[in-house]
């Protein structure tokens, strides 16, 4: 599900970018146009400065826009961790979640105590904002 949702956005984003480029050559064409009239002393070289410009501020706008909504999905997605516990002798293990785990789960026996290993936890890493907020509830 999460995988689905970054992939989407992912390539909703990397579509804006081609957007932002198109367009950005665009404007910086209707700059060099205005450019080339300007040399002429054409009048109709103040309408591609305006289009040049508008163009110029839409795309920079737009980055922005993308940029800030990024930054967005990289905090939402924090990286998922499963907790692996030996049930004899209390050895704790923890590393990334992989796929098929779930709690409770039977492991390889210990490297320890050749107890049984078993996941005790699967949770998402919290960030240092989530910590505060839960000292202050
Ligand atoms: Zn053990």
């Amino acid at each position: 599900m999460n995988d689905e949702t970054d992939t989407t956005a992912r390539k909703i984003s990397s579509i804006v970018i081609i957007v932002i480029i198109v367009a950005l050559a665009l404007s910086l064409s209707a700059l060099y146009q205005a450019y080339d009239l300007f040399i002429n002393e054409d009048p109709t070289m103040g309408l591609w400065l305006l289009i040049g410009f508008i163009g110029l501020a839409l795309s920079t706008y737009m980055l922005l826009q993308t940029r800030s909504r990024m930054k967005r999905f990289t905090l939402k997605t924090p990286p998922i961790t499963t907790t692996i516990i030996c049930s004899k002798c209390g050895f704790k293990n923890v590393r990334n979640f992989e796929r098929g785990d779930y709690i409770l789960k039977k492991l390889d026996s210990c490297s320890k105590c050749k107890g049984t290993l078993m996941i005790s936890a699967i949770y998402r890493k919290v960030d240092e904002k989530g910590k505060e907020l839960k000292i202050f509830s």
